[in-house]
């Protein structure tokens, strides 16, 4: 025992086993706190009002085992992140024949709001870039905008397994500014691709980006991908199963913009992330990670949520190519964990 935190610690754990992964995640958080690189998004001014310091580790495990450090409490939006979502949706509405029809899922090597289709059949080229994501947004069935809205909380509720609400504010500046969005919606519009309810999808695509989550939230999201999309602690279903392979390859070819090559190549995990500071990472079969830390690089991912991923791949051989045994056994470090503090 060196100092009063190991003490207090020690006389917390006295009714419950830890495992030296709790302290691993917790001396994660600690390297990566004072790390002060990147920017808050401040394209909406409420976007700017986020913390740079806030920064949360969440880990969940297919077996429902919660770890987490830091703000993972602390509510953010999950803008980009819910296309992933989405998408599976429209999967689980119209199936892969119809949803590919209308949006491709190759990569595009450009930035996530780029104004590009595919020449020879004008799609977008894939769910996660926003003209992709509005184009999925179109295929979200519902008979108004409040039932096609009430159809993803409820989608969100069983992943995560709490109610979500909207930010109204983030949705409403969303709507005032996004001319960009609008102007790649009426092209696609133009080609026939998405259909003539476009001001009410545009609106969906919007309040989909202003969903509140926090970190545990996106590490409960992942960990339901990682089971096969049953929510491990609720044990609820929340995308049927043929789907899981769809949403989680998308991710790693496309999930982290024009960044995602390289995220295969380093930290080689599907992921996505979103410009609220989330970053939501899936370890097929294993485990879910969501982290949370506002400041974005320039492609616009969170900058100690890669770092943090990047360490958690190599420390634990989490690459889903990786064929090298690991420095760490996972198994071996979150063994005889008794805490589930979800
Ligand atoms: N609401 C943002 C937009 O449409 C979503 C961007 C993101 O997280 N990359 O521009």
């Amino acid at each position: 025992m060196s100092n009063i935190g190991d003490l207090q610690s020690l006389s917390s754990s006295i009714t419950a086993v830890t495992s030296p992964f709790r302290n691993y995640l917790n001396d994660v958080h600690k390297k990566y706190r004072s790390l002060n690189d990147g920017a808050v998004a401040d394209y909406i001014p409420e976007l700017a009002l986020a913390k740079p310091e806030w920064f949360g580790i969440c880990v969940v495990t297919a077996e429902g085992q919660v770890f987490e450090v830091g703000d993972c409490d602390q509510l953010f939006t999950i803008q980009s992140i819910s296309k992933a979502f989405v998408f599976g949706l429209a999967l689980e509405d119209h199936g892969r024949e119809y949803v590919n029809s209308k949006v491709s899922v190759e990569p595009t090597g450009e930035a996530f709001n780029s104004i590009v289709l595919d020449e020879a059949t004008n799609r977008p080229y894939n769910p996660m870039v926003n003209a992709g994501a509005i184009a999925t947004a179109d295929l979200i069935k519902g008979q108004n905008g409040t039932e096609r809205l009430k159809r993803l909380l409820e989608m969100f509720k069983r992943y995560t397994g709490r109610d979500h609400d909207i930010n109204v504010p983030v949705f409403l500046s969303e709507k005032a500014t996004g001319h960009r969005n609008r102007a790649m919606a009426y092209l696609m519009l133009n080609f026939g691709m998405v259909s003539e309810k476009l001001d009410e999808t545009l609106d969906l695509y919007f309040q989909q980006c202003s969903i509140l989550v926090n970190a545990k939230d996106l590490a409960m999201i992942a960990a339901t991908l990682a089971n096969g999309g049953i929510n491990p602690v609720t044990k609820e279903r929340a995308v049927d199963e043929r789907y899981v392979q769809d949403i989680i390859s998308v991710m790693l070819t496309c999930g982290m913009y024009d960044a995602s090559g390289e995220w295969a190549y380093r930290v080689g995990m599907p992921a996505k992330s979103g410009v609220g500071g989330g970053i939501l990472a899936v370890v097929p079969g294993k485990l879910g990670i969501g982290t949370f830390s506002p400041p974005l690089d320039q492609k616009g991912n969170s900058v100690r949520g890669i770092k943090v991923c990047e360490e958690l791949s190599r420390d634990f051989g989490l690459h889903l190519f990786s064929v090298a045994k690991p420095e760490r056994n996972l198994q071996e470090w979150i063994a005889g964990d008794s805490i589930n503090d979800w």
